[in-house]
């Protein structure tokens, strides 16, 4: 156990996109690491922007990529009394000051005219301690509150000084005083703004990492000036470089929404753990060339000084929808897919099949390990979850349908594979016709049931001399007969798709003329 105390502070004003997402992984992974907390802070100050549905999102999104935090979660809008308490302490210290400017309504032109006029005349934001309000002596700021006039409070920003502090990522970061306007704490009407909501939170949750993204740099230095003003020692800082879209452009949530928020990803057929690993490359390195990481090794490795400075790139194809999302995101989550133990990995295709009505409840009893073979086979050239419904469709059905392209490559530029495909059939039939009595389940490997078993090596030999008869080649039989049978041009090792596919689905599907009669055009 260590002191440490992180936490994950979203706005809930929008889904859990790629940023935030790395951004609560980044937290979790150094409280896991330190063996501190990690918390999470839904911040729903901005009563205007904040929804419910956000809030949902994010933490379903957070659920999804295994984050639970290690206290109950803070809701910063339970938390108003507080920030108004410390506002008000401010003033009375002389912190902070009473602003009566009054409050330009949409529709009160002339204030609004009267405001912009004073900040022309004033050098615009040049000069940002010129508030007349500033000096107002206190018996007239009381007085004038007492008799009910509206007002803002602010800090006072002190005149010389800068604010500085080591971040654990870019180095020393100063700025002087004079770039820091009298921040608002309270607006008129009661409502703490952003900044000293973050700061008393943080204070109050005895925080003391704040990992953020980069662009709340310039928020790190007016909350230092409120920590300095409340005399409060300020957390360390590790800001994180953004995620840029592959122009280097900002990634938008408004244009590039389907592509950045987290449930697309789970709904994509995106492994967690995947995208975990990917997530904590976006900006990260243990400093070697290694790509894969379970959690646990990411625990182990993962370190502030690791955390890059330069933006890392979010590459997908703009426009493109098959390339919607990152190339090495949908790398990862194939290699997951083709890699992780076949235990961990049928939990996540058992829903996908259940989705699709493709689940049959012998999969985890009689079928067990044809099942298991199977997912086996066909997980070696997948991408996502979705693809075991889709591709592996017809593994699973009869129901499924042709490629057109594929039709048109691998059976009708060979029209003699019509009466060919339907022949090598009969000779399966002729030569395994015994099979055919036996269960489904007992046709595979490893069963004595027959002479011959319909098994790879004993295809292999009936299919090679079938080709030789027929004076043709071997690709072009297995590539007709592949589309027949999955309906499409890639997959695994043709005979193991013959023997995983099973005898008597073999000969029916060699059989059917539905693909010779499939129109080009679908
Ligand atoms: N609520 C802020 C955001 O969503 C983060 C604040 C913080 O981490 O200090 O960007």
């Amino acid at each position: 156990m260590s002191d440490v105390r992180v936490r994950f502070a979203p706005s809930p004003t929008g889904y859990l996109h790629i940023g935030s997402a790395r951004t609560a992984l980044f937290n979790y992974l150094y409280a896991r690491h330190t063996g501190g907390k990690f918390l999470l802070r839904i911040e729903d100050t901005d009563l205007a922007r904040s929804t419910e549905e956000s809030t949902n999102s994010i933490l379903e999104g957070l659920k999804w990529l295994g984050f639970a935090p290690d206290e109950e979660i803070v809701f910063q809008s339970n938390n108003a009394d507080k920030h108004r308490a410390a506002a008000m302490k401010l003033l009375e210290d002389g912190k902070a000051y009473r602003d009566f400017t009054p409050k330009a309504e949409p529709s009160d032109a002339n204030v609004k005219d009267a405001i912009k006029e004073r900040a022309r005349a004033q050098g615009g934001d040049k000069n940002m301690r010129d508030n007349e309000y500033r000096d107002l002596s206190k018996d007239e700021s009381d007085a004038r509150a007492a008799s009910g006039e509206p007002f803002a409070i602010r800090l006072k920003v002190p005149d010389a000084g800068k604010t500085s502090f080591e971040d654990q990522v870019y180095g020393p970061q100063e700025r002087d005083y004079a770039e820091t306007e009298d921040l608002v704490l309270l607006r008129s009407d009661g409502h703490p703004l952003y900044n000293l909501a973050v700061v008393c939170d943080d204070i109050e949750m005895q925080i003391t990492h704040v990992i953020r993204g980069q662009d709340h740099l310039t928020n790190t230095h007016k909350q230092i000036l409120i920590y300095e003003a409340l005399g409060v020692t300020p957390p360390t800082f590790a800001h994180l470089p953004l995620i840029m879209a592959p122009n280097k452009g900002k990634l938008s949530k408004r244009k590039h929404g389907e592509v950045v928020s987290m449930t697309t990803y789970r709904d994509a057929g995106f492994i967690a753990a995947a995208f975990r690993n990917f997530l904590a490359l976006l900006g990260w390195s243990a400093g070697e060339e290694r790509e894969i990481y379970s959690l646990d090794e990411l625990v182990e490795e993962f370190s502030l000084d690791g955390i890059h400075r330069s933006n890392a790139v979010f590459n997908f194809t703009e426009g493109d929808p098959r390339k919607w999302t990152d190339d090495k995101a949908i790398w990862m989550n194939a290699e997951y897919i083709r890699t992780m133990p076949l235990g961990e990995l049928i939990p996540f295709v058992k829903p996908e099949l259940n989705a699709a009505k493709l689940w049959r409840d012998e999969y985890e009893d009689d079928d067990k390990e044809w099942f298991e073979n199977t997912i086996n086979l066909i997980r070696q050239r997948f991408f996502t979850l979705k693809d075991f419904s889709s591709q592996g469709r017809a593994y699973f059905s009869e129901d499924f349908d042709f490629d057109a392209a594929a039709v048109e490559k691998n059976l009708k530029k060979f029209p003699d594979l019509k009466t060919w495909l339907p022949e090598l059939a009969t000779r399966f039939e002729v030569e395994f016709g015994d099979a055919l009595q036996k269960p489904a389940r007992e046709q595979g490997r490893n069963t004595q049931h027959s002479n011959k078993t319909f098994t790879e090596e004993n295809i292999e030999t009936v299919v090679k001399a079938f080709t030789e008869e027929k004076g043709t080649k071997l690709g072009v039989i297995m590539n007709g007969a592949r589309t027949l049978l999955t309906g499409v041009a890639v997959g695994p090792s043709m005979l193991s798709v013959f023997e995983t596919i099973g005898l008597e689905r073999t000969l029916m599907r060699l059989r059917s003329q539905m693909a010779w009669n499939q129109s080009n055009e679908t």
